[in-house]
């Protein structure tokens, strides 16, 4: 018999998620904050839940996946949350971007009720959500992990184990910091370029002759030169993580000088409004100060 699993958060990431968990045959209780985008959910065979202890209740598997660290505090800790109901032996496996160091204070508070937490942060974003291709990294107790892999075995197509609890987390962001700078760097580049008066296609050609090519820059180029910001991954998360990387780095006494310098520029893409948009939109405020649009045209 398959596992009753909660799902708790129905966005970008958890919306095909807990979808490709009811196909799968798990019997699944769903919540998020806006019913309204549960129903699809509930056509599909799952229940909706009120509250997360509602969700948790009969859950052997709990899977969240909300926007940050406040968020997962009040569906863990708030009223009607998680701790009023999860049964002992039960694993919550949170897949949120969230504090490393308030992930293990929850995991503290779960095991206190007999159950266990796994930070399990995922990349892949929506494309690797929906495909049930997402990469998991995973901090926390190894069996608690061999009782929720049938679960993640559908959300993913690897699971990397980092160790502890909150090492899930520490590489996540690391992951995050490398791939905000990428883009960022990328950005500075092909603005220069662009205004020099190179076609940004012919400087794409160019770096995916060279050893600057970039897995991440030959996926993300085609949609910055067509303007499509559409949200795979907002921007706003992307501030997060790397605010949460710099406070990782803080307490851990490791300077981190570029990431802190393109933290700023991500938070200046927010603060112009491009917050809801894919992270990519970052360019926007460099072409702003610069007077150039990076937009595509065919290679000469
Ligand atoms: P999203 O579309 O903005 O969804 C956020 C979810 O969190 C929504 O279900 C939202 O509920 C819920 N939420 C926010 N505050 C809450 C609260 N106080 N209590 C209960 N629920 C709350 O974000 P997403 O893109 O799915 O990302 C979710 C997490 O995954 C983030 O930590 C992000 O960094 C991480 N992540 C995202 C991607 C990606 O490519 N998108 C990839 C890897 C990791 P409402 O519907 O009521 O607002």
């Amino acid at each position: 018999m398959s596992q009753s699993v909660g799902f708790i958060g129905l966005g970008i990431m958890g919306q095909p998620m807990a979808l490709n968990l009811v196909k799968a045959g798990f019997a699944v209780t769903v919540f998020n904050r806006t019913r309204s985008k549960a129903e699809p959910l509930e056509r599909a065979g799952a229940r909706i839940a009120s509250t997360p202890a509602e969700a948790a209740r009969d859950a052997e598997v709990i899977v969240s996946i909300v926007s940050d660290t406040a968020a997962m505090e009040e569906v863990v800790c708030g009223q009607g949350g998680i701790l009023e109901t999860i049964r002992p032996g039960a694993v919550l496996v949170d897949s949120s971007t969230i504090s490393p160091t308030v992930s293990r204070k929850l995991g503290c508070l779960v095991a206190g009720k007999g159950a266990a937490m796994l930070d399990a942060p995922v990349t892949g974003s929506k494309h690797g959500a929906e495909k049930g291709e997402l990469t998991f990294m995973i901090g926390g107790d190894r069996e608690a992990l061999e009782r929720a892999m049938p679960v993640l075995k559908v959300l993913g197509k690897k699971h990397i184990y980092c160790g502890e609890h909150g090492l899930g987390l520490a590489a996540k962001l690391a992951m995050n910091c490398i791939l905000a700078a990428t883009v960022e760097i990328f950005s500075e580049g092909f603005v220069m370029a662009t205004k020099a008066g190179v076609q940004p296609q012919t400087l794409l050609e160019i770096m995916q002759s060279s050893l600057a090519r970039s897995a991440i820059v030959d996926f993300k180029a085609p949609f910055i030169f067509k303007g499509d910001f559409t949200p795979y991954f907002p921007l706003k998360w992307m501030h997060k993580d790397l605010e949460l990387a710099m406070e990782a780095a803080y307490a851990q006494n490791v300077p981190m000088p570029t990431t802190a310098a393109v933290k700023e520029v991500y938070g200046a893409a927010k603060a112009q409004g491009q917050g809801d948009r894919d992270y990519v939109a970052v360019i926007t405020f460099l072409e702003k100060l610069a007077g150039v649009k990076v937009r595509g045209t065919a290679a000469p």
